[in-house]
């Protein structure tokens, strides 16, 4: 069909034949680029605006063709990414973006269905629903769990709070709201000191306030005091505030340390409080049996958020939450409009009743072609990979004179510095952030930091598939020799 309109482009919906010819070329792009990711300097080199500047700045008055696009992907955005899927991309958590999971992208991208009702698409829903049981069972997380698919930890975890705000019934907080209330106690919130700024940022979206969060103090290993925890509830509740609900972590961002879940599930039981557990990056890892017991005490939590898109080769975004209270996620979130109302609603959900998105992708797709391409045990032998290579990482950093560990290595993530002789802890600092600017500047493998008791540590993780013993032991000459360099250059300042 020609609407005469523009002979290029023959119907409303573009040209089909020109379209699979731009999958062909993309495809053979996307082959060539996962096979070879480290031609690439892992940490993009470009300044800031520079990738704005390579375009005009107003649209297109006529359509282009793919070929005209394409081109432009590669020569002009591809310049401006930072290869995650580089294998010596040691940064943040570091993750993959697998066969299956790409594929699994894809095809819903095609499909392009919104899981807001059941009917709106039964296979998402139902996807979703067996996807997050297979998983379930794979992290051996007993309990009569209730999953959904959201986009981060961050949505998964204001979500789950959401539900522990509304299940204080008696407040009637979904009625009769926050402000102007004599009658409302401020609520409290409670995580360890080395708790994910995703807790804080939920609190605050919630009307928490800052000052009502308890950041609890942790043990040498960085893992919550359950008995400092009991005794700030206390306090508070003397005070006549309202304790709500606490955060425990299994591998928090900076050191991995995992939370004594159990004890802290008894402290929340003592006092009626919600229990969330932020597993966002650690879990995969119960995958493994001799790992699982990082998960004790989990399933007697309330909610607990895992991302497969973290250590678990599933594309960016899809985060899971685990609630044990369905009914409390519908308490705080249902609220159907009549175009909406459907009547079915049996065992099935309708998944927007249980978050505040109406509409949802079909996140599940990918997540169950990543577990049925890799199998169960496939996916345990990468992940003990991962852990192996974190390990003899650790052990080189510990046999060197002039590096150390700064916390346990529980999974793929080692922390450590640089640490020549006779240096203050102020000079030290100074010296790794300069080696950790100088590595990343390499473009040869990219590392980040945190602070640990205050100091600068660099951070290792480990979660590519690529990586491998060759990359590791590259990682360690680029720290000698950069290391080697800056020290010359102090010397001369
Ligand atoms: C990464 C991380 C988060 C945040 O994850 P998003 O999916 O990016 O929101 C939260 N908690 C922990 C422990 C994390 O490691």
């Amino acid at each position: 069909m020609n609407t005469g309109r523009d002979p290029d482009k023959p119907s409303p919906m573009g040209d089909t034949a020109e379209f699979q010819r731009a999958v062909d070329r993309a495809t053979r792009w996307i082959g060539d680029y996962l096979e070879h990711p480290e031609l690439y300097p892992v940490l993009s080199k470009v300044a800031p605006g520079e990738i704005r500047a390579a375009f005009p700045s107003d649209p297109p008055a006529h359509g282009r063709r793919f070929d005209e696009i394409l081109d432009d992907f590669e020569k002009k955005i591809v310049p401006g990414i930072t290869h995650w899927n580089h294998p010596s991309f040691f940064g943040y958590f570091a993750i993959t973006g697998s066969l299956p999971g790409i594929l699994g992208e894809l095809l819903a991208a095609a499909l392009n269905v919104n899981g807001m009702l059941w009917r709106t698409s039964p296979s998402l829903t139902e996807l979703e629903g067996l996807t997050l049981d297979y998983l379930r069972k794979m992290i051996g997380l007993e309990g009569d769990f209730f999953g959904q698919i959201l986009d981060t930890a961050s949505t998964s975890t204001l979500v789950a709070m959401a539900a522990a705000r509304g299940a204080l019934s008696d407040l009637d907080i979904r009625r009769r709201g926050m402000s102007g209330r004599s009658d409302l106690p401020p609520l409290v919130l409670y995580e360890s000191e080395e708790a994910h700024s995703s807790v804080d940022k939920a609190g605050i979206v919630l009307g928490i306030g800052t000052e009502n969060m308890r950041r609890v103090k942790t043990d040498e290993r960085f893992r919550m005091d359950p008995e400092a925890l009991e005794a700030a509830i206390v306090r508070d509740e003397r005070a006549g505030r309202r304790p709500f609900c606490v955060v425990a972590t299994v591998g928090t961002t900076s050191t991995t340390s995992v939370d004594p879940v159990r004890s802290v599930a008894e402290v929340c039981a003592r006092h009626g409080l919600w229990l969330h557990v932020d597993a966002a990056y650690a879990w995969a890892a119960a995958v493994l049996p001799e790992k699982r017991h990082i998960l004790d005490g989990c399933e007697r939590a309330d909610s607990i958020v895992v991302n497969p898109h973290k250590w678990f080769f599933t594309p960016t975004d899809l985060s899971v939450l685990y609630c044990r209270h369905r009914d409390e996620l519908k308490n705080a979130f249902t609220l159907v409009p009549e175009y909406l109302r459907s009547g079915e609603e049996a065992d099935e959900p309708n998944l927007m009743d249980y978050g505040f998105q109406l509409g949802r992708r079909f996140r599940a797709l990918k997540l169950w072609m990543v577990i049925n391409y890799f199998g169960v045990e496939g996916i345990r032998r990468r992940i003990a990979e991962h852990i192996h290579l974190a390990q003899s990482f650790a052990a080189w950093i510990g046999r060197h004179p002039d590096f150390e560990i700064m916390a346990p290595v529980e999974f793929s993530t080692v922390c450590f510095r640089w640490r020549p002789g006779g240096r203050d802890p102020d000079q030290l600092d100074s010296l790794n952030d300069s080696l950790l600017s100088a590595v990343n500047g390499t473009g040869k493998a990219f590392l980040s930091h945190t602070k640990i008791r205050g100091r600068l540590s660099l951070r290792c993780a480990i979660g590519n598939l690529r990586t491998t013993d060759a990359h590791i032991e590259a990682l360690e000459r680029v720290l000698e020799t950069e290391a080697a360099t800056v020290e010359r250059k102090t010397r001369r300042d």
